[in-house]
């Protein structure tokens, strides 16, 4: 992702005056192959959007999609939907990801069906594989989603995802709807199935513990812009951005002893930017120069980059640090 800008229109009425809401400012984010990009930040900071943008699901109003060097197609061309193939996206809710009336291995066949992928002998194997690759059994793909839990419908939704054999997997928090007992199970199934794929993957929490713990590169996002990247080594042990400060020291640590920073003011509304650094309203530094001037990422050090006035060194172009 290159400069992506995103913004949404609503038309105005009787009561509302026409409005552009901006989700998404200037973000610039590399997945590589074989490799996991955490996404973090609160909900409404575009990090949906972001993965949506990645897979072409969501068209960019400025900036530019690479996916394997080429431009992303547009929607719906025979191109595309190749490249849909190569690119999926697991979410929060398998059921509704997953359709009722269908059963689990019906669902997982449908990628290779609408794909062309093989004949429906080898369809079937492959069901059978990829339901013990999640760790299910091949006689649960008869079951249908509501005969399964929460954690073995999310399973049934990966499989599902892994048919086509895609080289990039777009997880929009895979499990932030399922029984915290079993979040543990379902990460590392994705992670075992991440390393033997090769898969290149976009992973998209709220939970930065999670992020930090299975990520190579980690990108911190505040109200629709990349405000940290880095490796969560860098990130967890000398956070720049005083927005990844709080959310480094709010992570929950049962031996702490004082009390957990808080972040003050509002949480990010996207309809009302501030003008200047996004986060200046919450931001316990914030100068003058902070509400007129926009903060650019700046390089730190290695491959860690913050947008903060007080932060880094100037650096002229966003990709040179791979996260
Ligand atoms: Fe805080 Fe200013 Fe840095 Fe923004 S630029 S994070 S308001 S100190
Ligand atoms: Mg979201």
């Amino acid at each position: 992702l290159r400069n992506i800008v995103r913004r949404y229109g609503s038309a105005g009425g009787v009561f509302r005056p026409a409005r552009t809401v901006s989700v998404l400012e200037e973000v610039s984010l590399t997945v590589e192959r074989g490799r996991i990009l955490g996404v973090v930040g609160e909900s409404g900071c575009g990090k949906s959007t972001t993965g949506r943008v990645a897979l072409g699901l969501e068209v960019p109003d400025a900036g530019e999609v690479l996916f394997d060097g080429q431009p992303m197609p547009k929607p719906d061309t025979r191109e595309w939907r190749q490249m849909r193939a190569r690119a999926q996206m697991v979410f929060q809710d398998p059921l509704g990801a997953l359709d009722r009336r269908m059963t689990i291995a019906e669902q997982i066949a449908e990628p290779m069906v609408i794909h062309r992928i093989g004949t429906p002998g080898t369809r079937k194997e492959r069901v059978a594989e990829l339901l013990t690759a999640v760790g299910l059994r091949p006689d649960q793909g008869r079951s249908h989603p509501l005969q399964l839990s929460g954690g073995q419908r999310q399973r049934a939704v990966l499989a599902r995802a892994l048919a086509t054999t895609p080289e990039l997997l777009v997880c929009d928090e895979p499990v932030s709807a399922l029984d915290v007992s079993i979040q543990a199970q379902v990460v590392n199934i994705l992670l075992r199935l991440q390393r033997e794929f090769g898969l290149g993957m976009m992973f998209i929490s709220h939970d930065l513990k999670l992020v930090g713990n299975i990520a190579d590169e980690v990108a911190v996002m505040y109200l629709g812009r990349v405000v940290e990247k880095g490796s969560p080594e860098q990130l967890f042990s000398d956070p720049q951005h005083p927005y990844t400060q709080v959310l480094v020291a709010s992570i929950p640590d049962p031996f702490r002893r004082r009390p957990r920073p808080a972040l003050k003011g509002e949480p990010p509304d996207p309809s009302h930017r501030p003008a200047g650094c996004p986060f200046h309203p919450r931001c316990t530094i914030a100068t003058d120069l902070c509400s007129t001037e926009l903060p650019v990422l700046r390089r730190v050090s290695g491959r860690q980059m913050a947008a903060c006035h007080f932060v880094g060194a100037a650096t002229t172009d966003p990709l040179e640090v791979p996260a």
